[in-house]
């Protein structure tokens, strides 16, 4: 069972009330990764780096499975970079530069090997490069995911209404649904966004968990309360990894099974922000995958009497 991810792969610098990184590897495609490697290998990455993007971080991401053909390196130019910095509440953050450097002339190519995937994770991208890797499929994958930020609805609305017809599962923020559908009400959001193509969309809304709506159903996932959130950075990316990794491990692509996906996504978020980058992500084990999803189960599991 193989899974394409597509996205960027990144320098970013990131500042939050408790501390600062330069420099540091990033990227949508990168924490998709290494969320979803732990669930469905091999993961199929696409994406563009610079010369300056560290071997080291490739034979990481090697080694927990996830293949790199489709991933080009231009020998003359740098890395996409991002910078950011967190507001007081850790939910917000405003950009402070986004260079796209290799991005700007990125033209996704599907190596042989990726045809027949049957899951395709669509991270945050250029809305153009994303419906190019749609059309590069010769056979349509069971399950199209997507994300997408306000970067790319403030500058490329119409290619982002075209990719949005021809996916299944949209995932943004509460800010960006808004934004999307020109709706206050969630739910109103919601209804019109599932009426540009998605037949499933999920709204994070950070440390307040997450909403999937499908037809007229709705289903809650919470965030774990943590004690200690250092950098949020790379937690919605995350969140999609852990997301499709369950549900290409599973097959199941029900409504049932999203609800099980969303929980599986939000544990695997909750480790990403407990250190600066991917950082807590190279280190954690199944085992530490579980006793969280437990904790989950623990945190909204509860038995009532009707009154
Ligand atoms: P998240 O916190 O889940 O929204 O993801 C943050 C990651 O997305 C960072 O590592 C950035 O390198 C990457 N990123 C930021 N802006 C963009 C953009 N406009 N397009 C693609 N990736 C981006």
């Amino acid at each position: 069972m193989s899974l394409i991810t597509v996205g960027t792969m990144a320098f970013d610098a990131i500042e939050t009330p408790f501390g600062k990184v330069d420099r540091i590897v990033g990227g949508s495609a990168t924490y998709v990764a290494y969320a979803a490697s732990n669930f469905v290998k091999p993961v199929q990455q696409i994406s563009i780096i610079g010369n300056d993007f560290p071997e080291a971080e490739l034979n990481e991401l090697k080694k927990r499975g996830v293949q790199t053909d489709g991933v080009e390196q231009v020998p003359d130019k740098k890395s996409f970079f991002w910078s950011g910095r967190y507001h007081l509440d850790m939910n917000s953050r405003d950009t402070l530069v986004t260079d796209l450097n290799v991005l700007a002339d990125f033209n996704p190519v599907v190596p042989d090997a990726y045809q027949g995937a049957e899951f395709l994770m669509l991270g945050n991208l250029m809305p153009k490069l994303q419906i190019s890797v749609i059309d590069q499929l010769k056979h349509r994958p069971k399950l199209i995911v997507m994300d997408t930020m306000n970067f790319w609805m403030d500058i490329a609305m119409d290619d982002l209404k075209t990719v949005l017809k021809k996916v299944d599962v949209l995932l943004v923020n509460d800010a960006e649904a808004r934004q999307l559908s020109g709706e206050h009400s969630i739910v109103k959001a919601a209804k019109s966004i599932m009426q540009m193509g998605p037949k499933f969309l999920i709204i994070k809304k950070g440390e307040h968990g997450a909403l999937l709506f499908h037809e007229n159903h709705v289903f809650f996932a919470p965030a774990l309360p943590l004690e200690d959130v250092f950098d949020p950075t790379g937690a919605g990316d995350t969140f999609a990894g852990g997301f499709i990794g369950h549900l290409a491990k599973t097959k199941d692509i029900s409504f049932d099974n999203m609800k099980t996906a969303i929980i599986v996504g939000s544990a695997m978020a909750s480790f990403c922000v407990e250190k600066f980058g991917p950082e807590r992500m190279k280190e954690i084990t199944k085992t530490d995958i579980d006793e969280r999803i437990h904790q989950f189960v623990q945190l909204v599991n509860f038995d009532i009497d009707l009154v």
